[in-house]
This record gives C-alpha cells, structure tokens and sequence, in this order.
C-alpha cells in the first residue's frame, strides 16, 4: 500500500502530498490520520507527516522509500468523527484530523521559550469586518495571505513560528501583511500570559473543598444525568438554571461521579470564562494533577504537553476552550459545554465547526450524557428543549438562587428624550447622577457598551428608527467607502439616506462612538474617577483580561468601561452600579439572532451588579425603551423573552423553523462568478 503523506513542516514546496511505502509490519495499521515519521530530501532526515491518503499504486517515477515510524494513531472513533465533519462542515478531512493529533511538534527550545521574558505576538491591525470586505472584493489574492489572517482572526497574540507552522507559511507573508497593514506585532511579556501549566500550579485553594448538600431542584437535575451515567447511554440536557441557581455545583458532583466510576470528563466553558478563580473550585475538588487545561492562548508547546498529560492519563478532567472538545480522552463519562448559548462555540475560521455538535456526536460515541447548561439559553436549544415528543434535549430548570442573594433593580432610560431636554452627552442625567452618587459612596461602577454593531448601522437620534432590509428584516450595514447600506444577508442595497424615512428628522446618523470616546468623556465630567478601560484593544495589546479586571477590583477603581469582556466571569462585591450605554446597539447587529443576543448580555451585564449583601441597581439606556428585547431583559423574564421571539422566527422562517448556509464566491472576474451560480 502507498501513502499519501503531508509534511508538518513549512516550506512552500511542501504544500502538497508525497507518495510512500508502507512498509509490511505496518501494513493494515496506518490509516488515514496517522502521523508518520519519513525520510524526506537527499539527506533522509527524518520529518513528521500526517497520512491524508491511501491507495494502491503511485504515479511517481522514482523510488518510493519507506515510512519509517507510526508515531500516534486516531482512534476509530476520531476518524469517524473526522470524516463526519468533513461532510457536515464542508472542510477538508486532513484539516480535521489535524485538530485531534497532539497539537504542534516536540517544540525543541521549549523550556528556553518559557523564561523568555517578551514574545512577539501577531494581531489583526484592521476590524474584522473591514478585512472580509477586503477578502471578499479580492483586495487579498494570495491563498498564503488569506491563510494567515483566517488563522490570526480565529487565535489574536500568536507567534511567528506558530503561524509558520499552522498555514505552512512563511515570517515574509506575515511581514508583507504587516506592510500592507491588516496585522501588526506587539511585543507582548510572556507572564501575561493566562494560565499555562505553571499558574495552574500557583493557584492556591481559596474556596472550601467540602461539597455543598444539592438542593432539591440541583438534585433532581444531577439524579437525572446521572442516570444516564450509570446506564452508559447517551441523552442530552439542557440544564436551565438562573444565574446563581448552582449549576457549577451540579456539573462538580457529576465530575466527580464520573471519576468514581473511572472515566474521564470534558467540560467546555468560553474561553474569556476561563479564569484562576474558576478553575479554583475545580482543583479544590480534584487536584491540579487530574485536571488539564486547554485554550488558545497556550503557546503549541504548552498545548502539546497538556495533551500528552492527557493521552498518558494523567489527566482524566480535561477544562478548556471549543478546541478542547477534540482532547484524546479515553472512557469519556460526561460532557458539559456550560455558558452553552456563547457563540464561541461556533469555530469562525477553518473548518467552521460548531463544538456543541461535535460534543454531541462525541457523547454519542461514548454512550455518554451532554450536558448543556446556561441562564440565558440557545433559543434552539430551548426550542429543541420544549417539544414533548422528540426530546432531543431534556430540560432540567433550577429556578432559585443557591445562595439567597437577590436579583438586582432595573431601570430603562430614553434617550429620545435626554436628547429633547437638550442632553448631547452619552451619559443620561439618571445615569451621571447614579455614578456621582455611587462616587461618593466609594462604590464601584461598569459601564458597558456593546462594541459589535457601534460603526456600522445608522439610527435615527430623534425616533430610534433604523434601517433594515426589506427581504430580510435584519439591519442594513453602512459601507463608508461606497456610502451605501447593504444587507450581509442577501445583498439588497440602499443608498444612504440622510432624512428619516420616519419621523422626516435629520438626526439620522451612523453610529461611531466607541469605549475611548466614552473613556475620554467620562474623564471630562468626573475628573476625579479612577478608570480603567477594557476592550480588544486594551486587552490583546498591553493587558490580558484578567489583569484589567484584578486592577479594578485590588486597586479599588471606580469605573470600569468596556465591551462584552466585562460581562463574563468575575464577582465583585462592591459593584452596585451597572450601566448599560446605548442597548439598541446590538439589537441593530446584522445578524437574526440580534435580538437573542441583546438579551443575553444584558442579562448578564445586569448579574455584575449586587452579587453580594450589597444591592445593585442596573440602567439600561436605549433609544427604543418600549422594544419587548429591552423590556424582557428588564424583568429577567427569559420565557417571556422566548415565547416572543420564537413566534418572530417562525413568521420570518428562521432557524430552528430553517437552517442558514452561507456560501461565499470569490474570484477576480464577475463572469466567471456568475457562471459558478
Ligand atoms: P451558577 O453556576 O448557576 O452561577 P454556582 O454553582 O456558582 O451557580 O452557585 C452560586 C453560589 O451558590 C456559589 O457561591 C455556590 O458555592 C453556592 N451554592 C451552590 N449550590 C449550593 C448548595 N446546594 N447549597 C449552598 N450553596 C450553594
Ligand atoms: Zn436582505
Ligand atoms: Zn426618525
């Protein structure tokens, strides 16, 4: 048998495959997704290689030589799994196999890397939008390019050689995307680096490791699951349970259920929620050794040694990011994807797979339950939750705090009408007031503002119209270069409209402030406010996430500004006042799921405050305070929430009454893309 391999090294000759023996001993035993070891070159040095292909006869002139060495092979299972996806998603086969082999080589420097005080770290230097309308007017032609920035896109801060390695590119494409300015290289220090092996290490338990008694609803949910468990069959749940209502504490008992009857555990949070103080309940419970962390921000040969912890079962708990779903587990018992409504469980980059269905094939071939868990549900996954007779979810509710704490007050402003009493600022009068006073009292304050959907839709200031397309019912994005609204839906284009097609005002205007416009006037009208900033900027370029937010609690600042980054992970006790800047902003995303999403993060944005004896007050500003989004995120009411906007999918058939592919053409010619349709 001859097959057919693909270097793991970058080099441009080596994008493609090379035909090799397979020799006797190994006939029957290497097989598509293996990683070989091959003589390669006139000097037969030995390099890695990922067998993509088999067949019977070669087509090459010269000798064929030898595969030397099998060095890992997938599972059957991971090789179904592989093939699955290459269908389901539309990739190559090799793309996913590369997911499941122990990431990156033996990094050689390794240990020299580790102390290294600074790396250099690749960003994009452009907003993602911007550079898809570039890719998608072919204003980036090399395939090498394109690579590099759907690879950056999907893991902000890596390294040279790690993208070298990855897209099988080379420093001189990354450096002429630098010139051409879609990324740039920061100097970046490597301690900030969140959790790698070593600060797993320092975490000190601070929580008590006694478990708490299940309260009943938490024992319902958890016998349930762990039904399942002992069955060893496969079913899926939905553990709906309010913020605070103790699901944490139900996927801990089920963990260590799982460990008792040795098998292993894959529990998926957003990558932004992984923080120390969440894996200290973790490592309280279990032990830092059993326990293996994934994330992107590893650099490959951290991952690779947490993998390899992880195929020698010295880890049988494995907590990480979407790719963390692929971990070489053996005897899977559970699986959790908490926070399962996050859409970074969508991969954006190739090959665009979504982790919870992955999770759920995983589980099935495991013969294990799946557990997806939030307080501010997937409407698919709930609308799967209701329907009696097909029970593709099963729902648990959790319907009280475990803890007692209450829910804190919410109150809506117009903005409509600050504007009408003659308030220009982006802080209402309730607001500025609410901040003075918390000011005074020494309180802490976050002010949030949804940077998604800020520069790129027009409203009007007077009646908080909007414009949305007319085939699809979604926000038209403004253009600036062409000065025209298109539909990223269907295409449908508008040229820019000046007066208000409702109200015939002129204050219809794009939409461009951002958190370091709203950083400079908070500055400008309380001079004496400590306040730290916290967006994509400030975070992947000086300070990592955490940082920002340990400043802002040990160093006892008053303001918090930031974008959706505030909204997960952390407590703060002295947090009572949250503000929410304009809400309407992400309920003008060009995306069905607008309103869904509006709702979740003022859901959570409203849980920051007064999660402790303090109570917490929450203002939420919005141009359309009577939308049902707005009103529903008021009262915390998610089935009222549901129940509304499920009826909206239904009458505009969107999913989970359809499914939505997106199928991008690209070519230089326009003719030649007409006759692809
Ligand atoms: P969630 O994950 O739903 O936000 P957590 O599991 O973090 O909720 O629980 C919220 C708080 O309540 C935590 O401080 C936790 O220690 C506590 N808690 C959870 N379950 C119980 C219980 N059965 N009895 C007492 N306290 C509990
Ligand atoms: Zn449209
Ligand atoms: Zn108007």
């Amino acid at each position: 048998m001859i097959a057919e391999v693909i270097i793991n090294r970058t080099a441009k000759k080596l994008n493609r495959t090379f035909d090799y023996q397979i020799p006797t001993n190994l006939d029957g035993i290497i097989f598509v997704g293996s990683k070989v070891l091959v003589p390669f070159g006139k000097s037969g040095k030995l390099e890695e290689a990922f067998v993509v292909g088999l067949k019977e006869k070669s087509n090459y002139k010269n000798e064929i030589k030898e595969i030397a060495k099998l060095e890992e092979q997938l599972k059957d299972e991971q090789i179904a799994l592989a093939t699955w996806m290459a269908k389901r998603y539309f990739c190559n086969i090799s793309d996913c196999i590369k997911l499941m082999l122990t990431p990156g080589t033996r990094t050689q420097n390794r240990e020299k890397r580790i102390q290294d005080k600074t790396i250099n770290c690749v960003y994009l230097k452009k907003e993602v939008e911007e550079i898809e309308w570039d890719l998608a007017i072919g204003k980036i032609k090399s395939e090498k390019q394109k690579k590099i920035i759907e690879f950056v896109k999907d893991n902000e801060g890596v390294t040279i050689p790690e993208i070298e390695m990855m897209t099988d590119t080379s420093r001189a494409i990354v450096n002429t995307l630098r010139k051409n300015g879609y990324l740039e290289i920061i100097e970046q220090k490597m301690e900030r680096n969140p959790l790698d092996r070593k600060d797993v290490e320092k975490i000190k338990n601070t929580e008590k490791v006694e478990k708490h008694k299940l309260t009943e609803e938490q024992e319902i949910a958890y016998q349930e699951i762990a039904q399942k468990m002992e069955e060893r069959s496969y079913q899926s749940f939905l553990l709906y349970g309010i913020t605070g209502s103790g699901k944490t504490e139900v996927y801990l008992q089920l963990i260590e259920k799982a460990w008792e009857k040795k098998r292993t555990a894959i529990l998926l949070v957003p990558e932004i929620s992984l923080t120390p103080q969440m894996l200290d309940r973790f490592i309280a419970r279990f032990g830092k050794e059993e326990i293996a962390v994934l994330h992107s921000k590893l650099s490959m040969g951290e991952r690779h040694d947490e993998w390899e912890r992880i195929r020698k079962r010295k880890a049988k708990i494995v907590i990480g990011a979407r790719s963390a779903i692929f971990a070489p587990m053996e005897e899977i018992g559970i699986i959790i994807i908490d926070e399962e409504h996050d859409n970074s469980y969508k991969s954006e980059a190739n090959p665009r797979y979504d982790a919870k269905e992955v999770a759920k094939k995983i589980a099935k071939q495991n013969n294990c339950p799946l557990v997806l868990g939030s307080a501010t549900p997937d409407l698919r996954t709930y609308y799967w939750a209701k329907q009696e007779e097909k029970k593709e979810n099963q729902m648990l509710l959790l319907t009280k705090r475990a803890n007692q704490s209450s829910l804190p007050k919410v109150q809506i402003v117009d903005l409509k009408q600050e504007l009408i009493n003659g308030n220009h600022s982006m802080l209402s009068m309730d607001l500025y007031t609410a901040i003075e006073k918390n000011l005074k009292e020494k309180r802490q304050t976050i002010l949030f503002l949804n940077r998604r959907g800020y520069s790129t839709f027009i409203m009007c200031r007077n009646c908080g119209y909007t414009v949305k397309c007319k085939n699809c019912n979604i926000s038209m994005t403004y253009h600036s270069y062409e000065k025209k609204l298109k539909c990223h839906y269907c295409g449908y284009e508008e040229n820019l409209v000046t007066i208000c097609p409702a109200c015939h005002s002129d204050k219809i205007r794009y939409f461009g402030t951002g958190t370091q416009k709203l950083e400079q006037e908070i500055q400008k009208q309380f001079p004496m406010a400590k306040t730290i900033r916290m967006d994509i900027d400030t975070v992947t370029k000086k300070n990592s996430h955490e940082y920002i937010l340990d400043r802002f609690k040990n160093e006892a600042l008053d303001i918090l500004i930031g974008t959706q980054m505030v909204v997960k992970g952390h407590h703060f006790p002295n947090v009572t006042l949250v503000g929410v800047m304009a809400a309407d902003s992400s309920l003008n995303m060009d995306d069905y799921r607008a309103n869904e999403r509006t709702f979740q993060i003022l859901t959570q944005v409203a849980g920051r405050a007064g999660r402790e004896k303090l109570e917490g007050k929450v203002i939420i500003q919005c141009y359309n305070p009577e939308n049902f989004t707005i009103q529903c995120a008021k009262e915390q009411n998610y089935e009222k929430f549901y129940e509304t906007e499920i009826t909206l999918r239904k009458q505009l058939k969107y999913p989970p009454f359809c499914d939505i592919i997106v199928v991008n053409f690209n070519s230089l010619s326009e003719t030649e893309i007409r006759r692809c349709k």
